[in-house]
């Protein structure tokens, strides 16, 4: 498999991992864009938010459910934070396999640019 993210869950590429279960992986952002910006992953490889099928939607629950409770954990969930998935070229995605940003720790403006 050569996506990064399965490599970074499979321990091919190291990787600052601050939670994992059995189903999700979250670890640093290696070029952050805020005090705290982590990376919330499912274990299953799936490349994009359009390659979601029904079966997946715990998982991808679970993704959002896991960036609140990291964001509790941190002490930024109540000041607000923000979560971000990029899906293909003209949304920003860089990673092929579905990922959830979270950012905290600074205000963030809106529109996204
Ligand atoms: P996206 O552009 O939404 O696909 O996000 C991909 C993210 O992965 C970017 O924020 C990168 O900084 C991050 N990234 C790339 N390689 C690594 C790595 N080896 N470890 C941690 N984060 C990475
Ligand atoms: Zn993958």
């Amino acid at each position: 498999m050569e996506c990064l993210f399965c490599k970074i869950i499979n321990r091919e590429i190291p990787s600052d991992i601050v939670y994992e279960d059995d189903e999700v992986l979250a670890f640093n952002d290696i070029n952050p864009q805020a005090p705290t910006h982590i990376l919330i992953i499912p274990k299953k490889h799936i490349a994009t938010l359009n390659d979601v099928e029904e079966g997946d939607l715990t998982i991808v629950g679970k993704l959002q459910h896991t960036a609140a409770k990291l964001a509790k954990e941190k002490g930024f969930a109540d000041d607000g934070y923000r979560v971000v998935m990029n899906c293909n070229e003209m949304g920003g995605q860089t990673v092929y396999h579905i990922h959830m940003h979270l950012m905290g720790g600074r205000e963030f403006t809106w529109p996204a640019g």
